[in-house]
Order: structure tokens, then C-alpha cells, then sequence
């Protein structure tokens, strides 16, 4: 990469175990209600400090913009301009992105991405952020971006950035099924909001793992909802086909998530979480993952070269 020092970070997909969409604001985005959980389905980041002024990324997918449309460079520009460095002076900073988690499939894996450069640059560039200034960083980037900064499990309100850490206990696999076609988040909001009239209240169990600060997966699994399911599964053949198809292949619960595309089943082991990914994986134009439900905070180590992303 030509830089002088390198750090490598995972970045995390997210998973809505629960998303309710709540009123509109004056400001014309809605508040939100989500328990957000990443999965061990990862970008890897390359992030290296550099001689030559500038902010460079680097990406092995084509299709992902590597210009300023990309949350990553947006990032490390937030980063550097509240740390009062200037983008025309060293260092520079330059970053490789090897792209594993689909993209505009409601896995959150652009924000998750910047949360990653905003973690790695504070490390690198020895700023010693508290999360609530990272959180104050990213919170313009994107409403699922501060949720990463709490992974693995985090309740998130209003815009995305009031969140707060939860426990999700005991352990779980989830298959991810990506039906190929993206879901663009504003029309889905569109969507959304043309086909109600009133919101619905939350329910005494979300009010209660708001109040508790912790969950098990069995409770989880019974009060699991996404607003957008409802809005986007009869408008869409396959999510239904998905969902019906998890269900089947033994899966707790299947649901969308965030805006879709992405569906995911809930399952309680790894062999027949395998099993789900053999059978769903046959359909041509799906992307098929099964993973553990969970991730470690994210956090870099020291760095080297990137390796090539695995095929498949
Ligand atoms: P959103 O709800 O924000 O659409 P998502 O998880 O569905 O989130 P992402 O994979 O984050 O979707 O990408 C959404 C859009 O952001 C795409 O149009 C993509 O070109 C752009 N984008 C910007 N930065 C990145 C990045 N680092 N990785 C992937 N896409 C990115």
C-alpha cells in the first residue's frame, strides 16, 4: 500500500433483529426502534498512514464507488477535519477494502466500513476518542453507523444515533439469503409510509428489553418483527420464497433485513444452519451465507499486506 505504518480491521454485517419504524420527524427522517446485531460476515479493511497527502481507498469489487460516494472516504475526511488535520498535508491516508458483504442489501455493510475507519484512524493517528466522540464523528455519515462503534448487540433509537449496549444471551447461527436485486432504503421508506396511517405503539416485550438492557435469543426469537417486512414481502415474490424456504429448512424465524433485500432465518446450531445454506444455495442468483450470530467489538491489529478475497 506504500504507507509507512498499517493497521487491518473487520467490518461487521448487521443484522435488525427487531426494526420498528416510528414517526416522522420535522426534519423528514423517521425515529427508530431497532435491536441490531452483526453477524461473522466481514469486509476487511487496510488502513495505512501515508508520505503523500490525501485520502486514497482501494477496493477489489468493481461497482464500489472509491471516490468520495463512499462512506469510507467520507469517514476518514470527518475524522481528519475534527481532528484539525488538513487533507492537503501528511499524512495522508490511504486504505484497502476487500468487499465480502453485499451491497444496498440492508447489511449495513457501508456504515460499518466507516465505523471501521473512524476506529482505525483514531488508533493510528493517536487521537484517543472516547466512543461517544467517535459516535459524534459518525453520526452524520449514516444512522447505522454509530450502532458498529457498540457491536456485537445494541438498541438503537431516533435517528440511529442514541444507542445503548444490550446483551443478546445464549448463542445462535444465522443464514443470510441475498436475492441478488438491491432495495433502494429511500424508496422502501416511500413505500412505508404511503401504505399507513397511524403508527403502531411498541409492544410490552420491546419496552421490556429496552428496560432490562439484556435479552436471550429464545425471547428474541418471539417478538422478532420488521415494519418493512409487511410493506416489502408481497411486493416482492422472493422474499416470500425465502422466507418460506428457511422456514422449512428448520429455521426459528426468517425476516428481512433493515430495508431488505437480504433475508435472514435464525437457527439454532451450526449443522443445520449449514444444512439451510446447501439447500437455499441451489437457486441460482441467491447469495447463500451461513454464520455465527455475533462478532467481536470491532478493533484493529497491526496491519501487513491485504490478502486476496477468497473466491465464492
Ligand atoms: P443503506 O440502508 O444505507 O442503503 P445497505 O446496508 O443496504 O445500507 P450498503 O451496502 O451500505 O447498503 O450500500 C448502500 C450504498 O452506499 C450503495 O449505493 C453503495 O454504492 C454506497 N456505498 C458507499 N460506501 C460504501 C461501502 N464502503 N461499501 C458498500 N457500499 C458503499
Amino acid at each position: 500500500m506504500g504507507s509507512d505504518r498499517t493497521v487491518r480491521i473487520n467490518a461487521p454485517a448487521k443484522i435488525n433483529l427487531v426494526l420498528r419504524v416510528l414517526d416522522r420527524r420535522p426534519d423528514g427522517y423517521h425515529n427508530l426502534w431497532s435491536v441490531m446485531q452483526t453477524v461473522r460476515l466481514e469486509d476487511e479493511l487496510y488502513v495505512g498512514l501515508s508520505a503523500r497527502a490525501g485520502i486514497r481507498l482501494q477496493c477489489d469489487e468493481a461497482g464500489v464507488p472509491t471516490d468520495g460516494r463512499n462512506l469510507i472516504v467520507r469517514a476518514a475526511a470527518a475524522v481528519l477535519a475534527r481532528a484539525g488535520r488538513s487533507e492537503s498535508r501528511p499524512p495522508g491516508v490511504e486504505i484497502h477494502l476487500i468487499k465480502r458483504i453485499p451491497v444496498s442489501a440492508g447489511l449495513g455493510g457501508g456504515s460499518s466500513d466507516a465505523a471501521a475507519t473512524v476506529i482505525a484512524l483514531n488508533a493510528l493517528l493517536g487521537l484517543g476518542w472516547s466512543r461517544d466522540m467517535m459516535v459524534s464523528v459518525s453520526a452524520p455519515l449514516g444512522s447505522d453507523v454509530p450502532f458498529f462503534l457498540f457491536a456485537p448487540s445494541a438498541l438503537v433509537r431516533d435517528r440511529g444515533e442514541a444507542v445503548t449496549s444490550l446483551s443478546v444471551t445464549g448463542a445462535r447461527w444465522v443464514v443470510l439469503v441475498n436475492p441478488g436485486f438491491p432495495i433502494e432504503t429511500r424508496w422502501a421508506y416511500e413505500q412505508l409510509s404511503a401504505g399507513r396511517t397511524s403508527v403502531r405503539p411498541l409492544s410490552d416485550a420491546l419496552r421490556r428489553i429496552e428496560r432490562d438492557g439484556s435479552v436471550a435469543w429464545e425471547q428474541v426469537v418471539a417478538v422478532m418483527e420488521n415494519d418493512f417486512d409487511a410493506v416489502l414481502v408481497p411486493t416482492h415474490d422472493a422474499l416470500g420464497q425465502i422466507k418460506r424456504q428457511l422456514m422449512a429448512a428448520g429455521a426459528e424465524v426468517a425476516l428481512l433485513s433493515g430495508s431488505g433485500a437480504t433475508v435472514f432465518g435464525v437457527f439454532r446450531d451450526e449443522a443445520t444452519a449449514l444444512h439451510a445454506q446447501a439447500a437455499l444455495g441451489k437457486t441460482e442468483g441467491w447469495r447463500v451465507f451461513a454464520v455465527p450470530a455475533s462478532s467481536v467489538p470491532l478493533s484493529c491489529e497491526a496491519g501487513g499486506a491485504p490478502r486476496p478475497a477468497p473466491v465464492g
